[in-house]
């Protein structure tokens, strides 16, 4: 009796899990409205997204134009539609990095 333990509630689903489910068949349903809108292409760079590709860099995602951590909303006024890799690019934009940059070529151009 003690085997029994990894299988335990997994016919009944938790808050979490429903509020989950719930999720993932709004932001399929977000997305879908959204390869219509943009006729199937990335706002990032203007391509095709590929719906077969699934989890690969041509997937189509829902992209926040104005990130939540910026104040962004989630709603559709502030979603488009963006390659998985688009949209993982624009995430990886760090901030510290591009300040490096900019200061890097300031000294050169100064000195
Ligand atoms: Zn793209």
């Amino acid at each position: 009796m003690l085997h029994t333990g990894s299988r335990k509630g997994r016919k009944k689903l938790t808050r979490e899990q429903a509020i989950g489910r719930a999720n993932a068949k709004r932001r399929r349903w977000v997305r879908n409205l959204l390869i219509e809108k943009h006729r199937g292409l990335c706002h990032l760079c203007g391509e095709l997204v590929d719906l077969r590709d699934e989890s690969g860099p041509r997937y189509a995602t829902v992209d926040h134009i104005v990130p939540l951590s910026k104040g962004g909303v989630d709603a559709l006024a502030n979603l488009a539609l963006a390659h998985a890799s688009c949209n993982q690019r624009k995430g990886a934009r760090v901030p510290s990095q591009f300040d490096h940059d900019d200061a890097s070529i300031g000294t050169e151009l100064a000195s």
